[in-house]
This record gives structure tokens, C-alpha cells and sequence, in this order.
């Protein structure tokens, strides 16, 4: 399957073989074809898959096809963070390197003045956080009557962090007339209501299946107690040191302690949370990329379209509050069919939550004990009468597609894990 044959032009497949990409990617060889088409098109693809290419690429091709409504935007993209609406528009910018498209990002941190000069001159590509968006539309700066293709990008994410009043309210600025793509890891009975409602007979496209983690990524949980995680943290650390990882936190507090922990054990670290200014995260995230920065410490907002090659392992050293975030946060390893490795720091308060993940993904998540840091109870891995029958007044999750994998699940019991006399690597 090559570009060409998906039925991109030779311009762009010349731009996106100098950019040493050689065959599109499953989401790509999937939507490219439909988008194309013009329909409506529902896609399930986390960061990582290509997902961005899948819509930038026949969407460029779409504008540089008509002539219609110069400088006036014909494309929106909703993104839930500043990060990934940046990486959004580097990508437009490098895939229509041979066209003369404008693109512009709206998003809030950042003054207005710059982005309401962007918005005068004339741009066709916007990519905006819904909130600035809005602020813009209320001011008059942005006239979208004449927008044709509306993406929204982790759409999940999205209506995690509240956005689905705001986007209800953009919805309702748009021309009923339009193609509407919507890109989402999990899909939650609030996107399946938000596209029935606003999008027109869709395609559905599927990356990996629904609900799932990436594939060819070892899955791995150090069951520890609360008191030790720091301790276990550096001593896997310490075991390979050298290797970069993106740790995981629950909190912004909770981020800066244990970036400040690893700089006093000697760690190159960093920590990227909403608290931090718009140029402490660009800095933070640039270090990472050029290697300065060994451990990037992260909150699961402040971490969304973090787009790092070959980043090999994540830790999890707190597990998420909502389990849809662990599939996003190990979304980040496994890129291009690399083989990533996803470690959880798993302590008995957080039993809950590591059940709310293994009833997302159909399985049970392996446990590696540590020597020397094996917890004094197991992990409680069935839920008590009171939570089962709390759990199943819970509105009820569809089964995954293509079922439970293989090999990896023992079920029911609050069983000890396998043994390892020392953490692997
Ligand atoms: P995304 O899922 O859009 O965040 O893309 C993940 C990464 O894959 C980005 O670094 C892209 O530059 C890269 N990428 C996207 N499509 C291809 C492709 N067909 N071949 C190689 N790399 C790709």
C-alpha cells in the first residue's frame, strides 16, 4: 500500500517521502481514502498511530483542489491543548510545504494581539483549544461562515476536560453544510452522542481496537506499598540509567515533588503541568527531545500530544483517576511499531483504579514483585461485594472488539504475582 494509491497527489507524496515516510500507517491507509471523499468520518486512533497525517494530508489536498474563499478559514481543527493544536499545525506547515496554505493557532496563555494579526492577514488552516476559539468568535476576530471541514482531535480528551459546552457553542457558529471528522482514543457514550448529533451518516475508522492499548507494548505492574514507591522508583532507576522516560503523576503537585526527588538523586528532570507557563513547558519538551532532559515528569493534561520518537518506556508512578488516561499515557510508547514497555508503581490505595484499567482493557495487567520492595498486603484485584454492586449500577462499557487477549489474564483472585529477584532492565 503506498500513498499514491490511497489518492494523494505526487506533490504531496514527493513532501512525505523527504520526510522519510515510507507507507502510510493502518488509521492513514483507513481515513485518507474517505476523508478524500468528502464524508463524514468517526476514527478511532490514539496519538501515535499517524492519526494527524490521516486528516492534514487529504485536507491539504482538498484546499489546494478549489479556489474557493482565499484567506478565509475552510478548515478548523479542535485540539484539546496548545501542545497538541502546535504539533497539529507543524504538521499541516510540513506536509503542504509545497503550497501556499496558511495556517495559525488560537489558544489561550498566550496574548491575542498576535493572533488576531494572524487572523487579519488571512490564514485557511485554524487550529485552536476551544476556549480561545470562543473568545475570538465573541470578539468578532474570526468569521467562519464559509468553513468547510471541522476535525476534532482527541475528542475524548476534549470532553474530559470540559470543553463539551464549548464546543456545542462552536458547533452551533458553523455552516450546517460541512465535513465533520472526529479523532478519539475511547469512545465514551458522550462522543458517540456528540457524533450523532452533529455529524452526517460517518464512516467509521478503526486504528487499533476500540478501548485498547497500542499493540507490541509490554505491559508490566510493581505492586509496592504507598510509603516505598520513591524509593522503588529510584532503584529502577538506577538500574538503567541513562534511558529517558516520561513518568507519570496525578497531580501538578505531585509532578514538581518528584521532579525536585529525582534532581536531588542526581537525575536530569523536568516537569511539565498546567501550573507551568506556556515557555517553561516548550523548554521542558524541547529538553527532552535534545536529550538534556532524562525523565520528563508529567501530568496526564500537560502531557497530551507529547510527540516523542522511540520513547521506549513510561512509567506510571501514579495510576491515572480516569482509566481511559492509561491508555493515553502508554499511547506515548510503541510508536511506529517499535516495542514499548508500560510500568505502573502500583500501591494498595490505588486497587480501585488498577481494576477500573484491567475491566478497560479486558485484562489483567501482568505484576512483577521487586526484591525488597514487595508490598506487606497484595493488590486487591476483585472488588468487595459493596464495589461490585456499586460498579454495576455504573452504566455499562460495550465489550471490546475481538475480546480479551490471550495469555496474559488470570482472573478472580487477589492472587501473589510472579516473583522477580530483581526488576528487568
Ligand atoms: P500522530 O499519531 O499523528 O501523533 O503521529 C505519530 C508520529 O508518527 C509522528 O511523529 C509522525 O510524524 C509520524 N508518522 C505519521 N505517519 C507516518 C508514516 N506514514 N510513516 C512514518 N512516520 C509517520
Amino acid at each position: 500500500m503506498s500513498f499514491a494509491s490511497l489518492g494523494l497527489d505526487p506533490a504531496l507524496v514527493r513532501t512525505l517521502n523527504g520526510l522519510g515516510y515510507d507507507r502510510p500507517t493502518e488509521i492513514q491507509q483507513r481515513a485518507i481514502p474517505v476523508v478524500l471523499s468528502g464524508r463524514d468520518v468517526l476514527a478511532g486512533a490514539q496519538t501515535g498511530t499517524g492519526k494527524t497525517a490521516a486528516f492534514a494530508l487529504p485536507l491539504l489536498q482538498r484546499l489546494s483542489g478549489s479556489r474557493a474563499a482565499p484567506r478565509r478559514p475552510r478548515v478548523l481543527v479542535l485540539t484539546p491543548t496548545r501542545e497538541l493544536a502546535l504539533q497539529v499545525r507543524q504538521s499541516f506547515e510540513d506536509y503542504g510545504a509545497d503550497r501556499p496554505v496558511r495556517t495559525c493557532t488560537l489558544f489561550g496563555g498566550v496574548g491575542m494581539q498576535p493572533q488576531i494579526d494572524a487572523l487579519r492577514r488571512g490564514v485557511e488552516v485554524v487550529v485552536a483549544t476551544p476556549g480561545r476559539l470562543i473568545d475570538h468568535l465573541q470578539q468578532g476576530h474570526l468569521d467562519l461562515s464559509r468553513l468547510e471541514v471541522l476535525v476534532l482531535d482527541e475528542a475524548d480528551r476534549m470532553l474530559d476536560m470540559g470543553f463539551l459546552p464549548a464546543i456545542r457553542r462552536i458547533l452551533a457558529a458553523l455552516p450546517a453544510q460541512r465535513q465533520t471528522l472526529l479523532f478519539s482514543a475511547t469512545f465514551a457514550a458522550a462522543i458517540k452522542q456528540l457524533a450523532q448529533q452533529f455529524m452526517r451518516d460517518p464512516v467509521e475508522v478503526q486504528a487499533a481496537p476500540l478501548n485498547s492499548a497500542a499493540p507490541r507494548i509490554e505491559h508490566r505492574i510493581h505492586p509496592v506499598d504507598l510509603a516505598r514507591k520513591k524509593d522503588l522508583l529510584l532503584h529502577l532507576l538506577a538500574a538503567d540509567s541513562g534511558r529517558q522516560r516520561l513518568v507519570f503523576t496525578r497531580t501538578k503537585h505531585g509532578a514538581d515533588k518528584l521532579c525536585r526527588l529525582l534532581e536531588r538523586a542526581g537525575h536530569r528532570a523536568a516537569a511539565i503541568h498546567g501550573n507551568k507557563s506556556q515557555g517553561a513547558r516548550v523548554r521542558a519538551l524541547e529538553g527532552f527531545r535534545t536529550g538534556a532532559v532524562q525523565l520528563l515528569v508529567a501530568t496526564d493534561i500537560a502531557a497530551r500530544g507529547i510527540d516523542i520518537d522511540a520513547l521506549p518506556t513510561v512509567i506510571n508512578y501514579e495510576l491515572p483517576m480516569v482509566a481511559e488516561d492509561y491508555v493515553h499515557r502508554i499511547g506515548r510508547t510503541g510508536r511506529n511499531g517499535q516495542p514499548g514497555e508500560a510500568i505502573s508503581l502500583v500501591c494498595g490505595e490505588e486497587s480501585e483504579r488498577l481494576r477500573a484499567i484491567h475491566r478497560l482493557l479486558g485484562r489483567e495487567i501482568p505484576q512483577v514483585e521487586v526484591e525488597g520492595f514487595v508490598p506487606t498486603e497484595p493488590l486487591k484485584l476483585t472488588a468487595s461485594g459493596a464495589q461490585r454492586r456499586a460498579a454495576a449500577d455504573a452504566p455499562a462499557r460495550p465489550p471490546r472488539p475481538g475480546g480479551r487477549r490471550r495469555g496474559t489474564a488470570r482472573r478472580g483472585t487477589n492472587r501473589r504475582p510472579e516473583r522477580a529477584d530483581t526488576a528487568r532492565r
